[in-house]
C-alpha cells in the first residue's frame, strides 16, 4: 500500500472511487451472471417438464373426450357419417399438432427412449382410427363398431402418455430441487463475492483514509512551523538588531493603534522622544563600536524600567530613542522620565566629552494628555521633539513636559536630573 502515500489528495480521493466502481462492477457482473444461469434453469422447468406436462393433457383429454364420443355417437347413429369423418379428423390432428409441440421441448437424455416409446404407440393407435374412419367413409356399418376394442386402444394410449406425464412430474420435481440448489449455491456465491468486495474496498479505503490523516497531521505540523516561523520574522522585521529595541517601522505602527483605542477610550496617552547628550563627542573619543556598546546599555536601562505590556520603547534612529506609554497618567509620566535621566546616569557610562557631565546622560521631550476625539495624530510626536528640543537648549541631562497638548501654547514643566 505503499504507492498510496506517494500519491495527491486528489488522486487518493479518485483512487477510492475507481475502486467502488469496480467493486460495483465486479458485484453486477457476477449478479447478472448467475441471474441468467437462474433463467436458463426456470426455462428448463417451466418449458421442460410444465408446458409437456399440460400438453400430454390435452392429448389424453382429445382421446377420452372428443374420439371415445364421436366413436360413441357413431355406434348410436347419432352422426352421419361425414360428421365422423370431420371430428375424428379434426382430433386426431389436434393430438398431432400437440404431440410436435411436446417432443419438440428440450428432452433429456433418458428421457429419449421412452418418448420415442410413446410416439410410435400413438402413432400406431392413430392409424387405428384413421383406418376406422376410413371404413366409415366407404359406408361400412358404424352400428357395426367394435367400441370395446376402442376403449381398449384408448386405455392403452392413456396408460402410455399418463406414465410420460408422471415422468414429466418428477423431472420437473427434479428440477425444482436442482433449482432450489442453485438458488443456494448462488445466494452463497453472490453473497461471498459481496462481502470481499466490500472488505477489500473497507481495506483499500482504511489505507487512503490513514494516508489522508497522516498527510493533513503532517499539513497542520507545517502550518504550526510556518506560523512560528512567520512569526519570528514579523518579531525580526519589527525589531532594531543593535538594541533588541523596536525599530522606526513598529512605531509606525503601534503608535498609530496606540493613539487611536486612546482617542476611542479617552484614556491617557503619553510618548518621549529621548536623545543621548554629545553622543557625537563619545563616538570622537571612544569610538564607533564603544559608542555601539553605550546605545545597548542606554536601551538595556529602558528596558529595565518599563516592563508592563503597554509600554513600548523604539530606537527611532541613531542615538533617539521613543517611548509610548499607554494607561500612565501626566503625573507618572513625569516620574518615569525623571527615572530614566536618573536610572542612565547611575549606569556610570564614563563620557569624558561631555560638557554637563562626567557620565553619559540623556534628554527627553515629553507629550502627555488624556486623548479626546480632537487629538490630532501626529501633534503628540511633535510636541515631544518640541520638548526635547527645549531640554537640549536648557542645559539637557533632563525632560520637559507638556500636557496641554490640544491648547496651542503648552504648559511647560522642567526638572533637572539630580
Ligand atoms: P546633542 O547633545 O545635541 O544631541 O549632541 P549630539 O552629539 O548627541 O548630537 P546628535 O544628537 O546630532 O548626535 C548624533 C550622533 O550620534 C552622530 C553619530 O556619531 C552618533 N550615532 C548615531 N547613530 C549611531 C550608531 O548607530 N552608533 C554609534 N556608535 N553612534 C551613532
Ligand atoms: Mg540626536
Ligand atoms: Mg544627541
Amino acid at each position: 500500500m505503499n504507492f498510496i502515500e506517494t500519491l495527491r489528495l486528489k488522486s487518493k480521493l479518485f483512487f477510492i472511487f475507481i475502486i467502488i466502481t469496480l467493486g460495483l462492477i465486479i458485484v453486477g457482473v457476477m449478479g447478472a451472471i448467475n441471474l441468467n444461469s437462474m433463467k436458463k434453469n426456470l426455462d428448463s422447468l417451466y418449458f421442460g417438464s410444465l408446458v409437456p406436462v399440460i400438453e400430454l393433457n390435452k392429448i389424453l383429454q382429445t382421446y377420452q373426450g372428443m374420439i371415445t364420443n364421436t366413436f360413441y355417437k357413431a355406434k348410436n347413429a347419432q352422426l352421419a357419417p361425414h360428421e365422423i369423418k370431420s371430428q375424428i379428423k379434426t382430433a386426431l390432428e389436434a393430438i398431432e399438432k400437440d404431440w410436435k409441440s411436446y417432443e419438440s421441448h428440450f428432452k433429456r437424455d433418458y428421457e429419449l427412449e421412452y418418448v420415442e416409446y410413446a410416439a410410435t404407440e400413438i402413432k400406431e393407435v392413430n392409424y387405428y382410427f384413421y383406418r376406422i374412419f376410413e371404413a366409415i367413409e366407404q359406408e361400412s356399418d358404424a352400428k357395426k363398431l367394435l367400441i370395446g376394442n376402442i376403449e381398449k386402444k384408448i386405455a392403452h394410449v392413456h396408460q402410455v402418455i399418463n406414465k410420460l406425464i408422471t415422468y414429466e412430474v418428477e423431472v420437473a420435481k427434479l428440477e425444482r430441487k436442482n433449482f432450489l440448489t442453485l438458488y443456494d449455491t448462488i445466494l452463497v456465491k453472490v453473497g461471498s463475492i459481496l462481502l470481499m468486495v466490500i472488505f477489500g474496498v473497507m481495506i483499500i479505503s482504511f489505507y487512503v483514509f490513514k494516508s489522508i490523516q497522516s498527510d493533513q497531521s503532517t499539513l497542520e505540523r507545517t502550518t504550526k512551523k510556518l506560523k512560528i516561523a512567520n512569526k519570528k520574522l514579523e518579531n525580526v522585521s519589527y525589531t532594531d538588531s543593535l538594541t533588541g529595541l523596536y525599530n522606526r517601522r513598529y512605531f509606525n505602527l503601534v503608535y498609530d493603534k496606540e493613539i487611536k483605542r486612546a482617542k476611542r477610550n479617552h484614556t491617557n496617552i503619553t510618548f518621549m522622544m529621548l536623545d543621548i547628550d554629545y553622543f557625537k563627542q563619545y563616538n570622537d573619543m571612544y569610538g564607533h563600536i564603544e559608542g555601539d556598546f553605550a546605545l545597548r546599555s542606554v536601551a538595556k536601562v529602558f528596558k529595565d524600567l518599563l516592563k508592563r505590556p503597554s509600554d513600548f520603547i523604539f530606537r527611532l534612529g541613531g542615538e533617539e530613542f521613543g517611548i509610548l506609554l499607554t494607561e500612565v497618567t501626566e503625573l507618572n509620566s513625569e516620574i518615569i522620565a525623571q527615572a530614566i535621566c536618573d536610572a542612565i546616569k547611575a549606569r556610570k557610562i564614563k563620557h569624558e566629552g561631555s560638557k554637563i557631565d562626567e557620565f553619559l546622560t540623556v534628554s527627553i521631550g515629553v507629550a502627555s494628555c488624556i486623548a479626546d476625539e480632537a487629538l490630532d495624530d501626529e501633534v503628540l510626536i511633535s510636541k515631544a521633539d518640541e520638548m526635547l528640543y527645549h531640554a537640549k537648549e536648557n542645559g539637557r541631562n533632563k525632560y520637559i513636559i507638556t500636557t496641554n497638548i490640544s491648547v496651542a501654547t503648552p504648559q511647560v514643566a522642567e526638572k533637572a536630573s539630580a
